[in-house]
């Protein structure tokens, strides 16, 4: 895949984590459509070429438990996966996502698949730090902060800290 510069990215997390909001970020959509963002229903892909020339298409799926189940329709061929949370979600929530990280991370068809994990919401008062994120999420391995070539997010992506981290 690589040899094309085609990547295949599954942006995943609960409902209402922001992960609409963080793809249109990274495609550039204009300001004001990015803030009418609703909450995914079924799933969308999005296609453009970023910086270092790579074609990205990512694929933003539905978060709503209804949907989840189809998320494995769309693991074959992944090259990596983002995984969305919101930082201010208390902690049944996070609890909830981090069962469901869990249950990703155990996929066969993933065990090969870099991890992101975005922390989202950063702005806001109530948003958890990174750090704690990762312990909630039982991700004990935290790489030091070199992104996977090809998967740098534009530093114009405001209000969101992304945390690398490996998937063990
Ligand atoms: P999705 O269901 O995961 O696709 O979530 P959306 O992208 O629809 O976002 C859910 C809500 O969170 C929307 O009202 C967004 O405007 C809001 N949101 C998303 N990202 C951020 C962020 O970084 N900061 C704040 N304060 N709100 C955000």
């Amino acid at each position: 895949k690589r040899r094309d510069r085609e990547l295949r990215i599954l942006v995943l997390g609960l409902d209402n984590a922001g992960k609409t909001t963080i793809v249109r970020r990274l495609l550039g959509d204009d300001e004001a459509a990015v803030r009418q963002t609703a909450p995914t229903q079924g799933f969308c892909i999005r296609t453009k070429v970023l910086v270092s020339g790579y074609r990205m298409h990512l694929w933003d799926i539905g978060g709503q438990r209804s949907l989840r189940a189809y998320w494995r329709n769309y693991f074959e061929r992944t090259d990596a996966l983002i995984w969305v949370l919101d930082a201010t979600d208390p902690q049944r929530a996070r609890e909830e996502a981090a069962a469901e990280l869990a249950a990703l991370l155990s996929e066969p068809s993933l065990q090969q698949v870099p991890l992101l994990v975005l922390a989202n919401k950063s702005d806001l008062a109530a948003a958890r730090p990174p750090q704690a994120i990762g312990e909630a999420l039982g991700l004990s391995r935290p790489v030091p902060s070199s992104p996977t070539e090809g998967l740098q997010a534009p530093t114009s992506v405001p209000d969101a800290t992304a945390e690398t981290l490996a998937n063990s």
